[in-house]
C-alpha cells in the first residue's frame, strides 16, 4: 500500500493549485454574488487541459490518471464551489458518457470538442416528477424512420443553459415492462443550436453552487438523427449509474475541496482573532474543533482515493464511490458550520468566505444521489 504521490500527480495538484490561488480565489465573492456563468475562467480551465482530463489524447483529452483529476477538481472547489460543479457536470457526466458509450465516430464528432474545452456540456437525467426515482421519467423519444422525436422537460440541469452538448435521457420503449428497471431509457447527444424545439425554459436562484447555471430544459418535438443514440437502445439507465459512479467519486472531491477552504479559514482566524487577551486557537475547545475538522478532512480524501484506485484498476467500486460521496459531503457541510462557529458573528456574514463555503457545501448531500439514496446503496451492499 503506498499513499504518496506520483512526480506527475504532485505537478498536476501544485499547478492547478497555483491557478486557483492566483485566479479562482481573488474572483470566487464575485462569482457568488453574480451567479455569472464565469466563461473566462472556464476557458482558462480548457487551456490547462483540465475540461478533458481523464479522457485520451487521441480525442483532444489530458489523459490523466482518476487521482490526478479528482485532486484538480479538489483544488477547484476550494476555490469556488460553482466551478468546481461545472467541471464535474461537464467532464464526469456529459463527456464521460460520449468517451464511454460513443462510438469511434461520436468521439471524434462530441467527445473532442469538450475535452478541448470548444463546446461545455451537460447531463440531463432528472426531471420534475422523477429525481431519485429515475426509472419514472416521462421524457419520450419516439422513433420515426432515421430520426426520433423527443419530448419532455428536464430539471436541475447544471450547465444547462451555456451547453453545446447535453446528454440526454429519454423513454424509448412506450410500453416498458413494469419489471424491467430503467430497461425502456435510451441516451442521446443533443445540440440546443442545431436541435430545433430545445428550449431552455430559465434557471435557478440556488442557495449555493453560484457560477454554475442549474436550467429547466424543455424538448419540444424536437428531431435527432437516430446517430445521436449512444450505445443499444435501452441502455440508458446502466449507462446513467454507471456514470454516476464515476461522478460520485468527483462530488467527494467537491466536498474535500470545500471543506478544505473551511479549514484554512477557520485556523487562520483562529491564529488571528483575540479574546481573553489570547488567540483564540489557544482555546482548547477551539482547537479540538480544529483537530476533529482536519481529521474528518484527512479521512473523506483518503476514502476517494480509495474509490480512484479501485476505479483505476477496473474493480467494482460502487459501495466505495458512495460511501466517499456520502462522507465527503456530510464532513464538507460539518465542517463548513464548524468553520463558521469559529467566526463567532463575523463568520455569519459575507466579509469572510465561510459562509459560502456553508452554502455550496449542502449542495453535495443532494445532487449524483442524495445522502438517502447512497445510504440504501452502501445497506444493500453491506447485506448482499
Ligand atoms: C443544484 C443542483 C444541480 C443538479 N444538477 C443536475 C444535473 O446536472 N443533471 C441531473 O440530471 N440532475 C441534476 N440535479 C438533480 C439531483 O440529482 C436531484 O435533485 C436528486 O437526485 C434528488 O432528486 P429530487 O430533487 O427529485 O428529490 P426526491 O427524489 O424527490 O427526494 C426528496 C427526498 O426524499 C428522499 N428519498 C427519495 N427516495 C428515497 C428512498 N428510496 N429512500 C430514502 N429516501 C428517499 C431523498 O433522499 C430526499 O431527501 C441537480 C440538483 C441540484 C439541486
Amino acid at each position: 500500500m503506498d499513499f504518496s504521490l506520483t512526480q506527475e500527480q504532485r505537478q498536476i495538484r501544485e499547478m492547478v493549485a497555483e491557478f486557483v490561488d492566483e485566479e479562482v480565489v481573488p474572483r470566487a465573492a464575485e462569482i457568488d454574488a453574480t451567479d455569472e456563468f464565469p466563461r473566462d475562467l472556464v476557458d482558462q480551465l480548457a487551456d490547462l487541459g483540465l475540461l478533458g482530463a481523464p479522457f485520451p489524447e487521441e480525442y483532444g483529452g489530458a489523459d490523466l490518471d482518476y487521482h490526478s483529476y479528482a485532486m484538480a477538481l479538489e483544488e477547484l472547489s476550494r476555490g469556488s464551489g460553482g466551478l468546481g460543479t461545472v467541471v464535474a457536470a461537464h467532464v464526469s457526466l456529459a463527456a464521460n458518457m460520449v468517451c464511454e458509450f460513443g462510438d469511434d465516430r461520436q468521439r471524434e464528432r462530441f467527445l473532442t470538442p469538450l475535452a478541448e474545452g470548444r463546446d461545455i456540456g451537460a447531463f440531463a437525467l432528472s426531471e420534475p416528477g422523477a429525481g431519485s426515482d429515475v426509472p419514472a421519467m416521462e421524457t419520450r423519444a419516439e422513433r420515426d424512420g432515421d430520426e426520433y422525436v423527443i419530448d419532455g422537460t428536464k430539471l436541475w440541469i447544471s450547465n444547462g443553459s451555456v451547453a453545446d452538448t447535453v446528454i440526454l435521457f429519454a423513454r424509448t420503449d412506450p410500453d416498458p415492462d413494469p419489471d424491467a428497471d430503467g430497461g425502456s431509457i435510451s441516451s442521446f447527444v443533443v445540440r440546443p443550436v442545431e436541435d430545433e424545439g430545445f428550449v431552455v425554459e430559465g434557471t435557478e436562484d440556488k442557495l449555493g453552487d453560484k457560477g454554475c447555471p442549474t436550467a429547466e430544459l424543455r424538448f419540444d418535438g424536437m428531431r435527432v438523427p437516430a446517430d445521436r443514440r449512444l450505445g443499444e437502445e435501452g441502455r440508458g439507465f446502466v449507462q446513467a449509474l454507471k456514470t454516476l459512479n464515476g461522478g460520485r467519486i468527483t462530488i467527494a472531491a467537491r466536498g474535500v475541496g470545500i471543506a478544505q477552504a473551511a479549514l484554512d479559514a477557520a485556523v487562520e482566524y483562529a491564529g488571528e482573532r483575540e479574546q481573553f487577551g489570547q488567540p483564540i486557537g489557544e482555546f482548547q475547545a477551539i482547537k479540538h474543533k480544529l483537530a476533529d475538522m482536519d481529521t474528518k478532512v484527512s479521512a473523506a480524501r483518503l476514502l476517494m482515493h480509495r474509490a480512484a484506485d479501485l476505479k483505476i484498476r477496473d474493480e467494482n467500486y460502487v459501495k466505495e464511490a458512495a460511501q466517499a460521496k456520502l462522507y465527503a459531503s456530510e464532513v464538507s457541510r460539518k465542517v463548513a458550520n464548524e468553520g463558521i462557529q469559529i467566526h463567532g458573528g463575523y463568520g455569519y456574514v459575507k466579509d469572510f468566505p465561510v459562509e459560502r463555503f456553508y452554502r455550496d457545501a449542502k449542495l453535495n448531500e443532494i445532487y449524483e444521489g442524495t445522502s438517502e439514496i447512497l445510504r440504501n446503496t452502501i445497506g444493500d451492499r453491506v447485506l448482499d
